[in-house]
């Protein structure tokens, strides 16, 4: 069944000619990698920020976990949030706490405006953290702060804290585009783990057509705000 259903979506920002979406319709299955490719501008992010609703749609609907998106009060808002993790292009971590603080920034509900100081969450949920740093490799890191880590660190620790809060999906954007081939390939074989290993379904944002066809098991292709492609690596093979 489909977690995620996005039907009829458009958006128009205010004050702007064209639409940065029009009629976008596909579903994400539970536990499916899908990626979503198309050249800079093309709406990728302006997508994935409706999803969360980071931003309004203007028409349309996104049903997440047979929940409507498009119309939920505050709270429920919140609720959806914390079942959804986001990962950044250029990470977002906070620079001057380490790891294992920045991890468990990530549960949000709980102490956002108190983070950084480790006694303030229990011992369970430092061991959650550690468990989860361990799985990404970062055990020998936990005391170093963000702004020493190389790219691919940072995105590891990005995962991390996307992991902390439970999440049933992974929204990622761009989680590659500043990294070199080496750190990317790593980034990606985590994320593809978390979505067979975990049963996590996970939505990617990528520019590289080559790593799409590579590890996803759907490929949505936009361009102008329009799918112009939604199927398999093998279809999208084809058809080239
Ligand atoms: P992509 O992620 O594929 O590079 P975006 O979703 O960032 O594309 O952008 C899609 C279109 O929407 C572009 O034309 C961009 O200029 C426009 N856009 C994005 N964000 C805004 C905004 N906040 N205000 C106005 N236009 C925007
Ligand atoms: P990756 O190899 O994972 O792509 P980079 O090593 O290219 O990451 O680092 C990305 C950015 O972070 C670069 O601007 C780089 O100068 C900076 N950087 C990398 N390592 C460190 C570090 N130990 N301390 C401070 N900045 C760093």
């Amino acid at each position: 069944t489909a977690l995620l259903e996005v039907q009829s979506l458009s958006k128009q920002f205010l004050g702007s000619e064209g639409k940065a979406l029009t009629d976008v319709n596909f579903s994400v299955s539970e536990g499916e990698f899908v990626s979503i490719i198309g050249p800079s501008g093309a709406g990728k992010s302006t997508l994935l920020r409706c999803i969360n609703r980071m931003i309004d749609a203007s028409s349309g609907e996104i049903t997440f976990d047979d929940r409507n998106v498009t119309k939920l009060k505050k709270k429920e808002l919140k609720m959806v949030r914390t079942k959804i993790g986001m990962i950044f292009q250029h990470y977002n971590l906070v620079d001057r706490l380490s790891v294992i603080e920045n991890t468990l920034h990530g549960n949000l509900g709980k102490k956002s405006a108190i983070a950084g100081v480790l006694g303030l969450y229990s011992q369970e949920e430092k061991e959650q953290a550690l468990r989860i740093l361990s799985v990404l490799g970062l055990e020998s890191l936990i005391y170093k702060r963000a702004d020493q880590l190389s790219g691919g660190q940072k995105q590891r620790v990005g995962i991390a804290r996307a992991l902390i809060q439970n999440p049933r999906m992974l929204l990622c954007d761009e989680p590659i585009a500043s990294l070199d081939p080496n750190s990317a390939k790593v980034i990606m074989d985590h994320l593809r783990d978390i979505s067979t290993s975990m049963g996590i379904t996970v939505l990617v944002n990528l520019h590289q057509v080559d790593v799409a066809l590579k590890y996803s098991d759907k490929i949505i292709g936009i361009n102008s705000g329009q799918v112009v492609f939604n199927g398999s690596p093998a279809a999208i093979t084809k058809e080239d």
